[in-house]
């Protein structure tokens, strides 16, 4: 897996700065903290890092070459001095830092240096910290770690004291369409999928998954009825497909995401903001609507769906909340 200078940090700016003057000033740390949510390229941008420490060409003292064997090897994932060390499964296990540590009394194998990165630091068990913290106050040789974690929380003092901490942020909207644009989802679809998650791989998962497509279906007809101010077709059209699809509460609240995302749109399609636009494709069919229903009704409509989707939280009657939401929708009037 290769990712360029450029890719990563339009990924993620701060960070991969601050990567650069390390590398270019020479002052690495011998422990770092990444942390921040799934999928905001922690694991890449260490790799990235690793391969800038080993790399026999680097361009302009940040830039790993990817033809060097240190490149190419760990770009492989069977670079001798680059260790990566997971829970093995709920945890980080005492054993496993003792198996890393082993390594580390040895000579870098093909280099003088070592590196390590710890994936899920927060699930080390107690026994495996209190290892790590030795081995964190006493390097034997040029060595770099990197400890990758969700839930910064759980990092123990005595650990995160040790450690230069780097913060992920979350990826943008755009930035998260670009990259899912990248990876061959179609430019039309890409929005839907970067509002409904902040993770890349997840998208991917829902671009195929049969239950997600089945939703966008459901939702888009839900509103084609509602548009043509059919309330009574909407109602039978709620039992006979959306409330056998959308049954439990997660995917209930999914479900009115997507439907807000259609109000929210006609919203933007009035202000001419064709760039929010989370489905871009149907933008010709719902002009029309778009330009007939005022903005306060909008307004009214959008409340409605955010107020449902705060009422779900507590009540578990789903149906009738949905049966409710219809109307408001039909009327436009205000939920409270
Ligand atoms: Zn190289």
């Amino acid at each position: 897996m290769e990712n360029t200078w450029n890719e990563l940090y339009n990924l993620q700016p701060t960070v991969m700065k601050l990567i650069k003057n390390a590398l270019i000033k020479d002052r690495i740390a011998h422990a770092y903290l990444f942390e921040g949510m799934r999928g905001t390229g922690k694991k890449e941008i260490g790799l990235y890092f690793a391969k800038a420490l080993f790399c026999l060409n680097l361009k302009d003292g940040f830039q790993p070459c990817e033809q060097c064997i240190h490149c190419q090897r760990i770009n492989h994932g069977n670079h001798p001095d680059l260790h990566i060390v997971e829970p093995d499964g709920a945890s980080i296990k005492k054993e496993q830092i003792h198996l890393l540590q082993q390594e580390f009394s040895k000579k870098g194998m093909e280099s003088s240096q070592k590196f390590y990165m710890l994936i899920g630091a927060d699930q080390m068990t107690t026994n495996a910290a209190n290892s790590l913290l030795k081995f964190l106050e006493e390097p034997n040789q040029k060595t770099t770690a990197i400890l990758i974690t969700e839930n910064i929380q759980k990092i123990l003092p005595t650990i995160y004291s040790r450690c230069q901490h780097v913060s992920f942020k979350p990826l943008s909207k755009n930035e998260m369409i670009r990259l899912l644009v990248n990876k061959g989802v179609k430019p039309e679809k890409a929005p839907l999928y970067a509002h409904l998650t902040n993770n890349v791989e997840e998208a991917l998962e829902m671009k195929e998954d049969e239950w997600f497509l089945q939703a966008q279906k459901i939702v888009l007809k839900l509103y084609e009825i509602l548009s043509k101010n059919q309330l009574m077709d909407a109602l039978l059209f709620l039992h006979s497909d959306w409330l056998s699809h959308f049954k439990e509460r997660s995917q209930i609240d999914t479900g009115l995401d997507m439907l807000l995302y259609i109000y929210k749109d006609l919203l933007y399609i009035q202000l001419d903001s064709d760039d929010m636009l989370v489905y871009p494709d149907q933008k010709n069919d719902w002009q029309k609507n778009a330009l007939q229903v005022s903005k306060e009704k909008l307004a009214n409509q959008i409340l409605a769906i955010l107020e449902t989707k705060k009422r779900l939280q507590s009540n578990v009657n789903g149906p009738l909340l949905m049966e409710q939401l219809l109307i408001k929708l039909q009327e436009g009037s205000n939920f409270v």
